[in-house]
């Protein structure tokens, strides 16, 4: 993995041009993305493999896309024990994982009094506090770095998750208010309201916590909104270097949803939109498309210039698209290596921070994420299991 570390210099404009131009003719784009990831990151293409751990599935917001989040008075609500947490975290661990990844719901105590309830006979005031002390169980009892995707977070929820998260993430989405509007993907949404996610990825900068982030495609949001995203987090990127990844994620239709009905984007908008990320990122930053949500040829998404599959559960579903069946890891391995490269394993945290970049690491972890990785940053080959 070596890679001189460049942000791409275009425009906002000239990327607009260049993704509508690309609908006629797609080849200098694609290109130009393969150009730069084999500058950077050669033949590699990375995963991580993780157990996914739901912590709650409740939530204050109500996304028009979603299936994950349940009212509080819905047979699947739930909220995982402690207990819970670390048996799931275990059958990760015997799994060969090395990641935790935990996923939940927005601030569901500021909208349902039960669970905030819950967590006060717990002696937790909030979601965010209750996800500090179950990283910290799962990475004192298991070994596994935990990842934490809450949503947005303020300084001082981040700083609460720090010493036990070896990176954090939240999608960005997208920055359109017009989103917000009623009818729209993020109306009654008081979380995806953009400033607020701008906000998050500048405080992960700030604190310096390795930071997953991305766009979600196809809720609706214009050409120009969606590199106007992609330009959004190259911006904060550029003033804190903390961006670790940006996934481009395709929006999929779900039966239950208010947008069940709504298009799908085509793959070859995924394709192209991952590869302007390329070169608007240029020289720094991974890009992921999840391998998951689009037809079982996924091999072809690797033309966008992409070089990681993302996080890989070879022990529980995919929650957020739970119809949509995760790989599994030996056919990501064939996939890739039919393409003419190579996979391999990768922590939570990319190579270029456990390298180069220390100071992002928490101390607590430091060696723990230095016993697991090889010289160049990955996973070593002897911790590798197919
Ligand atoms: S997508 Fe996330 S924020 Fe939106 S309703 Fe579902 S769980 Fe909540």
């Amino acid at each position: 993995m070596t890679a001189p570390a460049i942000l791409g210099n275009i425009t906002p404009a000239e990327a607009y041009r260049l993704l509508r131009d690309s609908s006629a003719d797609a080849r200098p784009l694609l290109e130009e993305a393969a150009r730069i990831r084999a500058r950077r990151t050669g033949r590699t293409i990375t995963y991580s493999r993780k157990v996914f751990i739901p912590l709650t599935n409740l939530c204050r917001d109500q996304c028009g896309y979603c299936t994950f989040a349940r009212l509080p008075e819905d047979p699947h609500a739930h909220t995982m024990t402690p207990g819970e947490v670390l048996a799931a975290a275990e059958a990760g661990r015997e799994a060969g994982c090395k990641e935790a990844l935990f996923s939940l719901g927005e601030r569901p105590e500021l909208r349902y009094p039960g669970h905030k309830r819950w967590l006060e006979e717990r002696g937790y005031t909030s979601t965010i506090g209750y996800l500090a002390a179950m990283c910290r169980l799962v990475f004192e009892r298991t070994g596994l770095l935990p990842h934490a995707n809450p949503g947005t977070m303020s300084p001082d929820e981040m700083a609460q998750l720090r010493p036990f998260n070896v990176s954090m993430g939240m999608m960005l989405e997208s920055v359109s208010n017009r989103l917000l509007r009623p009818g729209e993907a993020h109306h009654a949404c008081p979380d995806k309201v953009p400033a607020a996610r701008l906000g998050t990825l500048e405080a992960a900068g700030r604190l310096r916590v390795p930071f997953t982030t991305g766009i979600l495609i196809g809720i609706g949001e214009t050409l120009e909104e969606r590199v106007d995203s992609l330009f959004a987090i190259r911006d904060i990127h550029r003033r804190h270097g903390h961006i670790q990844e940006v996934i481009i994620q395709n929006f999929r239709a779900k039966p239950d949803t208010r947008f069940a009905q709504w298009p799908e984007p085509e793959t070859s908008d995924l394709v192209l939109t991952a590869a302007l990320a390329r070169v608007i990122f240029g020289g720094e930053v991974n890009v992921q498309i999840p391998p998951n949500l689009t037809s079982p040829d996924f091999g072809g998404l690797l033309r966008a210039g992409i070089n990681d599959w993302g996080g890989i559960s070879p022990v529980t579903r995919d929650y957020i698209n739970p119809e949509r069946r995760w790989p599994a890891i030996r056919a990501l391995r064939d996939v890739t290596e039919q393409a003419g490269f190579e996979l391999r394993e990768r922590l939570a945290v990319y190579p270029e921070f456990v390298r180069e970049q220390r100071e992002f690491l928490p101390e607590l972890l430091k060696d723990r994420v230095i016993q697991m990785a090889d010289a160049s940053g990955l996973v070593r080959p002897t911790e590798e299991r197919w």
